[in-house]
């Protein structure tokens, strides 16, 4: 018999990375699932142990047409968006669709339905930074018309949209600021660095390092997040927070780090020309998520990177 007092929660992008993830999060915490997702960059393989559950459905949508689900909603998370730098750069219309009219449909039925929306922003707001690390305060240096202003002032829309519903008709919302997160179920091709680092470094091949590799980022853990995301969305908070690890480090080091970790003698550092409007350095500051969630990572990358090792063994051999 259906328990009426289970919470139900819509999660957009369920098939991708992260939505698989919090997917799985929100089930182990009792919650109902809808999953909706158009396979765009997702895998239908990383929700497919959530397939047979009675808690668990899922809608093939895309959320950028008209969203309609029958029954009560107590919370929406829009995860849906082309995550990476190649997938937005060779989808662009499809980026700032599902960031501009994909949220609005989103909040339309959020109101409809009551429920809670949080939506996934990103670091990428603040663009290439001025202000390191990025506080949540800082705007960002952002350029509208390079080739990530697609994804970039999706998400800036996204951020101003859901702001306006919430003073404008009272809609609970909450905004997470995700910075460069990595675990199991990344697409090894997705072009993001980890899964190119750790693929080439398994094959044998050289690590594509961008640039003079000088360009840092900070690398969060999956789990990490997920839990960040939890405590935000039953928090009361409704302005921005960033989520992400304070680890920094250069893509060079990084690079480095990985051939010690994979141990492949014939893997090796190959430079690379530098993408256009490439951020040059990347940290959030988390004292406001210390301070209202009393988060903080509890994974270090060395750990991290070991835990994800095996998923990436096993998709090279399988690819
Ligand atoms: P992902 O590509 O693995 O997942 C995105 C999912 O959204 C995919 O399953 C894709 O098929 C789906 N999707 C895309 N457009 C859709 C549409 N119009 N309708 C329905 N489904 C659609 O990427 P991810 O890393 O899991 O990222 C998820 C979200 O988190 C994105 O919104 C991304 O911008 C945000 N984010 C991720 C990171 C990170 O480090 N992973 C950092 C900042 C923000
Ligand atoms: N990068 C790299 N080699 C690759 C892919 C990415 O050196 O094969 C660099 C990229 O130029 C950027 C950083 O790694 O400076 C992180 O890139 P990613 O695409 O993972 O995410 P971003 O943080 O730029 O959105």
């Amino acid at each position: 018999m259906a328990d009426s007092t289970r919470k139900t929660a819509l999660i957009t992008g369920a098939a991708g990375f992260l939505g698989s993830h919090l997917s799985d999060r929100f089930i182990a915490e009792g919650i109902r699932v809808i999953g909706m997702d158009n396979l765009i960059t997702g895998d239908i393989e990383n929700i497919a142990h959530l397939m047979p559950r009675e808690d668990f459905s899922f809608y093939h949508h895309d959320v950028s047409q008209f969203v309609h689900v029958p029954g009560n909603l107590d919370y929406i998370l829009h995860f849906a968006s082309p995550a990476s730098p190649i997938d937005y750069l060779k989808m662009p219309i499809q980026t700032l669709k599902v960031g501009s009219l994909g949220t609005h449909n989103l909040l339309g039925l959020a109101k409809a339905k009551n429920a809670r929306m949080l939506i996934a922003s990103t670091s990428e707001v603040y663009g290439d930074p001025l202000v390191h690390p990025q506080t949540e305060d800082y705007w960002g240096n952002v350029n509208p018309i390079g080739p990530r202003g697609v994804y970039d002032e999706a998400k800036r829309f996204q951020e101003a949209m859901t702001m306006a519903y919430h003073t404008y008709h009272g809609l609970e919302t909450r905004i997470v600021r995700i910075f460069n997160t990595y675990g199991p179920r990344m697409r090894i091709n997705d072009g993001r660095v980890l899964p190119a680092f750790i693929s080439q470094a398994i094959r044998g091949e050289g690590l594509t390092v961008f640039g003079d590799g000088s360009q840092t980022r900070s690398f969060c853990y999956v789990d990490d997040l997920v839990d960040g995301i939890y405590r935000l969305l039953m928090s009361d908070y409704s302005q921005p927070v960033n989520i992400g690890n304070t680890a920094e480090i250069t893509m060079t080091d990084f690079a480095k780090e990985i051939l010690a970790l994979v141990g492949n003698e014939k893997a090796y550092l190959d430079q690379r020309p530098l993408p256009t409007d490439d951020p040059k350095v990347r940290q959030p500051d988390i004292t406001l998520a210390k301070k209202i969630l009393g988060w903080e990572p509890k994974v270090s990358r060395e750990e991290g990177l070991r835990r994800t090792l095996p998923y990436f063994l096993e998709a090279v051999n399988k690819s």
